[in-house]
């Protein structure tokens, strides 16, 4: 295994149980979904996405270095991490706005509590397509390799910490979702109502919502009263491995 790719893994798997331990340690909502019920489909489906990856973002950055395509060359870091994690934000909004992309992204949205295993809960369809469009996007920036493991291990981290069920006190989240995804920043995107479901896209950097006008801020008291998931996948049944591989294709 690659440095980077054992790099990526210690960090995720250290993050996840860290996120874990914290929301069983202080849970920002109460569960009433057992467990197992869900787990067992969030974490096969990452299982099944990371086994049809055909080879990873990094390699790529590799094997087509200096051929020409890249529109930034020897760009800073910083930027090439503000210009992905831009490329996400408008990523996601796609995924909800056309039909094709949201049965993919809509077997995210159909879990129905959110803690750090929902972070996972992508469809190999969802993570195909976006790795062919982070794909574009970095052979024709021309993102360094470096750039890409930064920005892959920000974003599954960031990815967590927001889907979990962790309690931020009130002041510390006020200051935090200023500039980061926060747990209750991301959850008002998992409503099924459709006017909070529209809103709060963003993954990493908060900016994106309010320079584009998807901000939207749901109370902390009014976040109690936040019903996850999605209007016609309720039932419990939906949630189990194969309903949610074949869930796009009916
Ligand atoms: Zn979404």
């Amino acid at each position: 295994m690659a440095n980077e790719d054992a790099l990526r893994l210690l960090c995720f798997i250290g993050f996840f149980l860290l996120f874990l331990l914290g929301e069983v340690i202080f849970p920002r909502k109460k569960s009433f979904i057992p467990k197992k019920k869900r787990w067992f489909g969030n974490m096969a489906l990452i299982i099944i996405s990371q086994a049809l990856i055909p080879i990873s973002l990094v390699e790529a950055s590799v094997i087509f270095k200096n051929k020409g395509w890249a529109l930034l060359k020897d760009c800073p870091l910083v930027l090439e991490i503000v210009i992905l994690d831009l490329a996400i934000y408008f990523q996601h909004r796609l995924f909800h706005k056309v039909d094709f992309f949201w049965r993919f992204h809509s077997i995210h949205h159909s879990d129905l509590e959110l803690d750090t295993t929902s972070a996972l809960r992508f469809h190999p369809g969802e993570i195909l397509l976006s790795w062919g469009i982070k794909l574009i996007l970095i052979l024709s920036f021309g993102i360094s390799a470096l750039g890409i493991i930064i920005f892959e291990v920000l974003l599954n981290t960031s990815s967590m910490f927001n889907h979990s069920n962790l309690r931020i006190p009130r002041f510390l989240e006020n200051i935090l979702r200023v500039f980061i995804v926060t747990p209750d920043f991301h959850r008002s995107h998992h409503s099924m109502r459709k006017n909070q479901l529209n809103k709060n896209f963003g993954f990493n950097l908060s900016f994106w919502d309010r320079v584009f006008k998807t901000y939207q801020k749901v109370s902390y008291e009014d976040q109690e009263r936040i019903v996850l998931g999605l209007v016609k996948k309720r039932d419990i049944k939906d949630q189990r491995i194969w309903s949610l591989l074949k869930g796009p294709f009916y």
